[in-house]
């Protein structure tokens, strides 16, 4: 067994385990004020087969996540918590606010009509590139292209292998080659599409997977508030410390010029644990606030806070942030509540 495999087997008894304290007496011990839950689609609903594989609410499930938060919480919106933030003003008890990442059509379609019906809004953080289905993201061409091969729709003729070795991967391993194209070699997606006569643009127009900017307009003018979440929702890890605060300027000018916002709100595209003090130090100087993943935790970063991915394991709302309140008990015992960067 891999060791992802068994931290899931051990994360699923932790969470069977954690069903039986109560919300309240956790809630106490983790004396944790401030809960930020981040959603980024719903179940079955994403044109892309791979990624629709990954573990979302369905709505029935998203409806009960909300009704919960409503019971145990005290759910504010962005706005509230950006004057608290700004006053430096200590939140009030229970606070729980709601995040969506990425800025996909499914926001707008299935889950703002849930949310306003709950009378509830949302932080959304969206990605400059794709708004109004501009572009795709460059894992979402690589799908696309994989989907063809596996019904072999397409084959690789020598063109096609000539491209592959050009951008210095193995032509001779090619359908793996192709599954390890990375960010930085994603312009060879492009060509290869090209070769293979594969229209991204007609699969954007047909499935529009992404916000269009009415959207996210009306859903503003609704009370939902929006942040950038990077230009192109580059993977980090993969990129220059130059690159990543590059990203971060230019995407937050963007969402707060064209829908002339007067807040900044940045949330790091994927995981965010191993990004450098020094690129957040530089990036609090184009946002006011930042989010990242982990958890309940603290940051040593400035004006950083952690959400709760509540969609990654499939257990209810009540027993993920049960799992949460034990994890931040743990991490306080061990002091090593506030996350420390490089
Ligand atoms: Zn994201």
């Amino acid at each position: 067994m891999n060791i992802k495999r068994f931290k899931k087997a051990v994360k699923k008894i932790i969470l069977k385990c954690v069903r039986i304290f109560p919300l309240l007496m956790l809630r106490r011990i983790a004396g944790q004020p401030l809960v930020i839950v981040n959603y980024h689609s719903i179940e079955a609903w994403d044109p892309d087969s791979r990624i629709r594989k990954n573990t979302y609410r369905s709505e029935k499930l998203f409806i009960e996540d909300l009704k919960f938060f409503k019971n145990s919480f005290n759910v504010i919106g962005m706005a509230e918590f950006l004057y608290f933030h700004r006053m430096n003003n200590a939140l009030p008890k229970n606070t729980l606010l709601i995040t969506i990442d990425d800025g996909l059509k499914v926001v707008y379609d299935r889950m703002y009509p849930l949310l306003k019906k709950e009378g509830l809004t949302a932080a959304v953080f969206i990605n400059p590139a794709f708004i109004d289905n501009k572009d795709l993201h460059y894992i979402r061409k690589r799908n696309i292209i994989l989907d063809y091969l596996d019904k072999n729709l397409i084959d690789f003729n020598s063109d096609v292998l000539d491209i592959i070795s050009d951008f210095g991967l193995n032509r001779f391993e090619s359908y793996q080659s192709i599954q390890n194209i990375n960010y930085n070699k994603r312009e060879l997606l492009n060509h290869l599409a090209n070769a293979w006569q594969i229209d991204y643009v007609a699969y954007l127009n047909k499935q529009s997977p992404y916000l269009s900017s009415d959207e996210i307009m009306e859903m503003i003018q609704s009370g939902f508030t929006f942040g950038a979440h990077s230009m192109d929702h580059a993977p980090f890890n993969q990129i220059t410390d130059k690159e990543q605060i590059r990203q971060i300027r230019e995407s937050m000018k963007q969402v707060v010029e064209n829908w002339h916002l007067d807040y900044r709100i940045f949330a790091f595209p994927s995981n965010d644990k191993n990004i450098r003090l020094s690129v957040m130090e530089k990036g609090v100087e184009f946002y006011e606030a930042s989010f990242g993943v982990q958890g309940l935790r603290l940051d040593q970063a400035p004006n950083h806070f952690h959400r709760v991915e509540i969609e990654s394991s499939s257990a209810i709302a009540s027993t993920a942030i049960k799992y949460e309140y034990c994890k931040l008990i743990m991490y306080k015992l061990l002091a090593k509540l506030t996350l420390t960067r490089k």
